[in-house]
């Protein structure tokens, strides 16, 4: 099956590009939509199989929010987010990782902290007004 894969290739660097296009953490869904202006036949399933690969590579971070949807973060690197109670949408968070909170939890619970997960929770601009 070698003749599928160069397809298979650009479609990946498609769905990697529009990802990253957008800071709106997009679910595979969503991704999915805006993906076939550009590749109309492409299929959800393709798309779902090409960002869990993205995700492995650690091209991109899938990113669980409010136990919801999974959505997908074309920043691969550690940040926070915050999602709006209101309207449900996820922002980063412009805030440098707080590394004395790693050893606060090391110090706590006698673990060696690799890292953390912080989700933050609010009213967004917008939804203020
Ligand atoms: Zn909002
Ligand atoms: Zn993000």
């Amino acid at each position: 099956m070698k003749h599928g894969k160069p397809r298979i290739t650009h479609q990946r660097e498609v769905i990697l590009e529009e990802l990253k296009s957008v800071r709106t953490h997009p679910s595979a869904d969503e991704l999915y939509d805006q993906v076939r202006q550009r590749l109309p036949r492409i299929s959800l399933a393709t798309v779902y199989r090409n960002l869990e690969f993205l995700t492995d590579q650690g091209l991109v971070q899938k990113i669980e929010v409010g136990g919801r949807q999974k959505r997908f973060d074309g920043n691969p690197e550690e940040h926070y987010h915050i999602r709006c109670l209101d309207c449900g949408k996820v922002d980063d968070v412009d805030l440098d990782r707080i590394q004395s909170l790693d050893k606060s939890i090391s110090r706590t619970c006698g673990y060696k902290v690799i890292g953390h997960r912080l989700e933050f929770m609010g009213i967004c601009p917008e939804c203020s007004k």
